[in-house]
């Protein structure tokens, strides 16, 4: 190693010279592209049981340098054996992540430069950015210009603002006074729908609602709340003294990518003067598409709104964009400047927007990835999956194995096998998801909907390709057929 530091005492450990960096990253950068290249040819899950990977790991961090051939070669013989690869084409569990170039590129730069965009001069263009950003995200999906936003990590934190702005906006004193032990304020109460992601739950438990402030409103049997039960909700809630803060609708749901009927909550939420929030983590991107808008109508009448990008949109993690039509709503909530933070600058300052103090520089992969795209290689995609989806619809359609659940309205397929009688429906495709995945060649996973176990095709990965769905659909039809051969135990 070169010698770093021309005022080091004896024995010190230089870091990486420029000219060693140099070679590192050309060869991580040869690596990735190697590994884009050939991710297929892992299995898409590890055959790793708990600790097996814990167990190879020293217990000690190590006390001498060590080379990055090293590291590297560790790299590849310990931990890629124990990862999940959701790059991999057969990925097609939960909701996918895909990490595009561009965005990998981005997040590398991103490192490099580092910058904690807190406050607009701790790095005014990573501020200026990001909201420019978050205006292309809106423009993109069809939101009017009068929404703003910010970029968060996840749809969690997402959420958990939106809450404590409609918190705020109920009661602009729970900031200093809290909640606890004030008789004269009613419970404040949360309405979702029954199929609402668990992220809203937790904002709940966070925002010091309680969970048993929580109303889960019933879902109609395409899944999607009730606008009638919620209204009845809320009036119930009024009666009883409680204060209804928010509603949180949902655009794609987790479990079956359902849709609640936005328009008619932003009516209600309108005349109940309640916060109208849009979970739309998933399938926000998709309003890109003129011919799936429909499918959005009403969430331009929310008050907050948040998709991510990291999820369908071929962002690395982490990135959620959360969006709303009054900042000063947001910043009122949760904004704060103690004085080694104050400045003299009339600027937004973006730690008024959420929780965290420091925070990434997460605009610079979007830019990337608008600017490499382009709006229209986007829709490409989106569209390009939804045919894949329609795709495997259609086999299971024809196929009188199968049902199909929920609509399928964007890229995520819900389905069940039929087995013969007398078998449990429910252990059946259980044991029919873990015969398949069991293969490693695809990757999917369920939920629960109306009391039956649900096998879930969620198709967004920048890899995926119809043969690799044709795969998904052959081997649910062999499997399928060789328990029907061999009964359920085999
Ligand atoms: N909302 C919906 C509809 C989701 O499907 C998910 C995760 O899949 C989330 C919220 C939570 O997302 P995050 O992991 O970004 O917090």
């Amino acid at each position: 190693m070169t010698r770093d530091n021309e005022d080091a005492p004896e024995g010190w450990v230089a870091g990486m010279s420029p000219d060693e960096f140099r070679e590192a990253s050309a060869r991580v950068a040869d690596w990735i592209a190697g590994y884009r290249s050939n991710v297929a040819d892992y299995p898409v899950t590890p055959d790793v049981n708990p600790g097996d990977i814990a167990a190879l790991l020293p217990a000690h961090a190590p006390e001498a340098p060590e080379s990055m051939s090293a590291i590297l070669a560790d790299l590849e013989d310990t931990i890629l054996p124990g990862l999940t690869h959701w790059y991999h084409p057969g990925f097609m569990a939960y909701f996918g992540s895909s990490a595009s170039a561009p965005g990998i590129l981005a997040e590398f730069v991103t490192a490099a430069l580092n910058v904690n965009a807190m406050l607009w001069r701790t790095s005014p263009a990573a501020t200026e950015l990001e909201l420019r950003v978050v205006e292309w995200v809106c423009e993109f999906v069809g939101l009017p210009g009068d929404f703003s936003g910010v970029i968060l990590d996840t749809a969690s934190n997402s959420t958990f603002t939106a809450l404590t702005a409609a918190r705020h906006r109920a009661d602009p004193e729970i900031r200093e006074r809290g909640l606890a032990g004030r008789a004269e304020l009613g419970a404040l109460t949360v309405y979702v729908s029954e199929h609402a992601h668990s992220s809203q739950d937790r904002a709940v438990i966070a925002a010091g609602i309680g969970l048993q402030h929580l109303r889960r409103v019933p879902a109609d049997e395409d899944y999607a709340m009730r606008p009638d039960e919620l209204a009845r909700l809320i009036r119930a809630d009024r009666e009883a003294g409680c204060i209804p803060i928010m509603v949180s609708g949902t655009i794609g749901t987790t479990s079956s990518t359902a849709v609640d009927p936005c328009e008619e909550l932003a009516e209600i939420c309108e005349r109940e003067d309640v916060w109208f929030h849009v979970d739309s983590a998933y399938a926000g991107p998709a309003a890109s598409l003129p011919e799936l808008r429909r499918e959005f109508r009403g969430w331009e009448r929310a008050d907050s709104i948040v998709l991510n990008p990291h999820k369908w949109m071929f962002t690395p993690m982490d990135c959620s964009v959360l969006v709303y039509r009054d900042p000063e709503a947001i910043r009122a909530a949760l904004a704060l400047t103690p004085e080694y933070l104050s400045s003299d600058f009339e600027a937004l300052d973006l730690m008024d927007y959420g929780l965290a103090l420091g925070r990434r520089f997460r605009a610079l992969k979007l830019w990337f990835i608008f600017r490499h795209f382009g709006a229209e290689g986007l829709r490409q995609r989106f569209r390009y999956h939804i045919g894949l989806a329609q795709d495997l619809v259609s086999w299971l359609d024809a196929d009188p194995r199968f049902d199909l659940l929920g609509s399928a309205k964007f890229a995520t397929v819900c389905l069940t096998a039929i087995p013969p009688s007398g078998e449990d429906p429910y252990e059946w495709n259980r044991r029919l998801m873990a015969a398949v995945n069991e293969h490693r060649k695809v990757f999917l996973s369920h939920t629960v909907l109306d009391g039956r176990y649900v096998i879930r095709v969620s198709i967004s990965n920048e890899t995926v390709r119809q043969e690799t769905v044709r795969q998904a659909f052959d081997l649910l039809c062999e499997e399928h057929d060789r328990m029907c051969a061999k009964g359920i135990e085999s």
